[in-house]
C-alpha cells in the first residue's frame, strides 16, 4: 500500500539505481568507541548490540562469505536483484583507515554488490577516510548512516551517547560536501523528551543536508543500562500506544523536508530481548496501519477543501 506522502527507501533507491536493490547486512567485527574507552565506556544506555544483527551475518565469517550467504537468501526470490553491503553492527569507521578501506573494497568486489551503506557515529569520521570514501563514490554508491538519535544535547548526555548535535551536523555537512549520501538514525521517545522536543529534532534535521532518515520507537532491551535504570525507578520512558505512535509519525512526515526520504518508522528487536513496547506488530504491519491513517487524513483534508 504505497503512499505519496513521503519518499520511502525503495523510491529513494529508484532515484539512484535502475533495478531493485537489497541491503545485505555484514558484521565486520568492529567494536564501538563508546564501549572500548576511545570515547566513552559502557555504551549508550539503550544499546544491546545483540538486538541488531541478523542470523545470516556472523563476524566469524569473512565479509565475502556473509555477502554470498545473504545473496543466496534473497536471490532465490529475485534472481535479478542487486545489492548494497550494509556495514551495520557497532561503529564501522572505527579503525585504521587502511584496514577499513580493505574491508569496504572486499565487499565491493563481491559479484552483484553495487555499493556500501556504512553505519557509524558522527564523531568517528576522520577527514582522511571521508576523502577516500568521496573518491570511491565517484564510481560506486556510498551512503554513510550516522546515529544521531536526538538534536538535544541534554538527552544525548542522559543516554551516554558521548557526542553532541553539533558533531552530528558537522559530520553531515562534511559528508554531503564529499559527494556522499547521508542517512540519519533517530529515536523517538527518549527519556525526558516531549513531542515538541522530537519535532525540534526534525526541524534540526531539516536544516542540514540529509538524504534519508530512519526513525524508531525507543525500545527497552534486556541487559541494558536503561532497563536497569527504569527497573530501579531512576526514570521512566515514554509508553506510546500504537495509535499514539502512528499519530506522532504522521506529524513527523508532515514536518519533515519534502526531499528527505524515510526508510523506516519502527524497529523490531528479538522477542527474547524486548521488554517494551510489545505491540505484537511486524514492521510491515505497522507501516500498513500508518499508510491507512495517512490515507484517511488525506481524504478528510480533501473533504474540507
Ligand atoms: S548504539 Fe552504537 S554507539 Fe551506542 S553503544 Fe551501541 S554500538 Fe556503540
Amino acid at each position: 500500500m504505497p503512499t505519496s506522502q513521503y519518499i520511502d527507501f525503495s523510491a529513494f533507491m529508484a532515484t539512484r539505481f535502475d533495478g531493485k536493490m537489497q541491503k545485505l547486512t555484514v558484521n565486520a567485527g568492529f567494536s564501538c568507541p563508546n564501549r572500548d574507552g576511545t570515547i566513552g565506556r559502557g555504551g549508550c544506555t539503550y544499546c544491546n548490540n545483540k538486538s541488531f544483527s541478523p542470523a545470516y551475518c556472523q563476524s566469524s565469517d569473512s565479509i565475502t562469505d556473509q555477502l554470498i550467504k545473504g545473496k543466496a537468501f534473497f536471490g532465490k526470490k529475485y534472481p535479478s536483484m542487486r545489492y548494497l553491503a550494509y556495514f551495520q553492527s557497532y561503529t564501522n569507521t572505527h579503525g585504521e583507515v587502511s584496514r577499513l578501506l580493505s574491508l569496504y573494497d572486499e565487499a565491493l568486489s563481491v559479484d552483484g554488490v553495487d555499493g556500501l551503506i556504512i553505519g557509524t557515529r558522527p564523531d568517528c569520521m576522520p577527514d582522511e577516510l571521508l576523502k577516500r570514501l568521496g573518491e570511491m563514490a565517484t564510481d560506486k554508491y556510498i551512503m554513510v548512516e550516522y546515529g544521531a538519535e536526538s538534536s538535544h544535547d541534554d538527552t544525548l548526555n542522559l543516554i551516554n551517547r558521548c557526542h553532541t548535535w553539533q558533531q552530528t551536523s558537522d559530520a553531515v555537512r562534511r559528508t554531503a560536501s564529499a559527494g556522499i549520501d547521508v542517512g540519519l538514525h533517530l529515536i523517538m521517545g527518549l527519556p525526558g523528551e516531549t513531542d515538541e522536543m522530537m519535532f525540534e529534532t526534525i526541524d534540526a534535521v531539516n536544516a542540514i543536508p540529509v538524504n534519508i532518515i530512519k526513525i524508531h520507537q525507543l525500545q527497552l532491551i534486556r541487559g541494558t543500562r536503561m532497563a536497569m535504570d527504569v527497573a530501579n525507578g531512576a526514570y521512566d520512558i515514554r509508553r506510546f500506544t500504537v495509535n499514539e505512535y502512528i499519530a506522532l509519525c504522521c506529524k513527523i512526515i508532515s514536518r519533515l523536508r519534502d526531499d528527505i526520504a524515510i526508510e523506516r518508522f519502527v524497529s523490531q528487536s528479538p522477542d527474547e530481548l524486548l521488554i517494551y513496547p510489545r505491540w505484537g506488530l511486524k514492521n510491515y504491519q505497522f507501516t500498513n496501519l500508518l499508510h491507512s491513517r495517512l490515507k484517511t487524513q488525506q481524504a478528510q483534508e480533501e473533504d474540507h477543501t
